[in-house]
């Protein structure tokens, strides 16, 4: 278990639930970082007194240090500022809540300066994700993952011999349009695609969930977190969200992990692995549990998680061409400048146009996450 940590991205639905965790668990919080909700990070700072805090928006953290000038902390701003939090000393853990690539050189840092990273931030892995487990290697840092999915694999396997696992069963909802063909979402909204039915989580994931996109990238994360192959993976919609995911072993044994849908869960085994500590969430009530069903996804109905599976396939820039094209297609979406349908569009012409080399390396891997979004930029909108 951890005692002092830092939340980077701390005004997200992550971040919120992670400093709830860490108030629950008595835990220092050394750092905070946020792009410009100075409001709420206010609050925090003034509730956990951080060392550093890092407002990623300069006109936000000029605000920022006006408001706190009373107080004893730092702040830092831009990138630095984020990879200050990421590897500030005094931390043992980071959380990485951040939504988006800009997670990925902070997290790098975090990985150098041997803190235990609390995985929340799904384009790390999607986009880079040899490179930064190859680094974990080499540090000795610890990945946990936060994602309810990674969380319920990594329990599932926790103890047992890699040569025991036969397949990962990574199970997903199916989002608010299950079920619906590709027609009928032409004109869905915003609001329509964010009210997911299970589980409460911020815009972006919520859009990336109503097309799949979600579980796509959750495939791609589990490759790199547990060194698997495609496979070596295979996607169950389970529509009530009690199974976070499961493993078979290769005597047909399978292990499921279960609790409510509540990320909370997840985040506090990030903090307190390999120990469990009492949590504040609800826990399942069987006798009120009813069918628990499952499916196999339907891919022309979900053509995002197709296009994640095989941009998983064929590894190199596909991942993160798609994963980038995908960002600044949802944000599009969510801002009512492009509709639900061409999210997919934008992404999977991204791959084609982009996403066909190989990824040497980082400044290769965040170039081409640039080139992805001044395509669909230029082509989209
Ligand atoms: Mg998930």
């Amino acid at each position: 278990m951890v005692n002092t940590i830092s939340i980077l991205g701390c005004t997200g639905s992550i971040g919120r639930q992670s400093a709830a965790v860490a108030e629950h668990l008595g835990l220092r919080v050394a750092a905070l970082s946020a792009q410009r909700k100075i409001d709420l990070l206010e609050e925090q700072t003034r509730k956990f007194r951080p060392s550093f805090v890092a407002v990623y928006d300069e006109e936000a953290a000029k605000r920022f240090r006006i408001a706190v000038a009373d107080m004893e902390v730092r702040v830092g701003t831009g990138l630095e500022g984020l990879i200050e939090a990421a590897s500030l000393e005094e931390s043992e853990c980071v959380v990485t809540a951040v939504s988006g690539a800009i997670g990925l050189r902070p997290t790098l840092e975090a990985i150098r300066a041997k803190k235990r990273i609390a995985l929340a931030n799904k384009e790390t892995l999607v986009c880079a994700g040899e490179l930064v487990m190859a680094e974990a290697k080499k540090h000795g840092a610890e990945i946990v993952p936060v994602d309810s999915e990674h969380s319920a694999i990594f329990q599932c396997l926790m103890g047992r011999e890699k040569s025991e696992l036969h397949k990962i069963l990574l199970t997903g909802s199916g989002g608010p349009f299950r079920g619906k063909a590709r027609a009928e979402l032409e004109s869905v909204t915003p609001q329509q695609a964010v009210s997911h039915p299970n589980w409460s989580m911020g815009a972006k994931i919520s859009v990336d969930s109503a097309t799949m996109m979600n579980k796509g990238l959750e495939f791609i994360e589990a490759m790199h977190l547990f060194s698997v192959t495609p496979d070596d993976i295979q996607v169950v919609i389970h529509p009530q969200s009690i199974i976070h995911s499961m493993v078979e072993l290769i005597d047909g044994t399978v292990i499921a992990q279960m609790g409510v849908p509540d990320m909370g869960l997840p985040i506090q085994l990030a903090l307190t692995y390999p120990q469990r500590c009492e949590s504040m969430f609800e826990h399942l009530d069987f006798y009120r549990l009813r069918d628990l069903s499952f499916e196999a996804p339907d891919y022309e109905k979900t053509p995002c998680l197709k296009l994640a599976m095989d941009c998983a396939r064929e590894g190199g820039l596909a991942p993160c061409v798609m994963s980038a094209a995908n960002e600044v297609a949802v944000h599009a979406f969510l801002r009512g400048e492009l509709g639900f349908n061409r999210i997919y569009d934008a992404a999977a012409a991204s791959v084609e146009a982009l996403g066909h080399a190989s990824a040497p390396d980082l400044e290769t891997i965040l170039e081409a996450d640039r080139a992805a979004r001044i395509f669909v930029t230029e082509n989209y909108l």
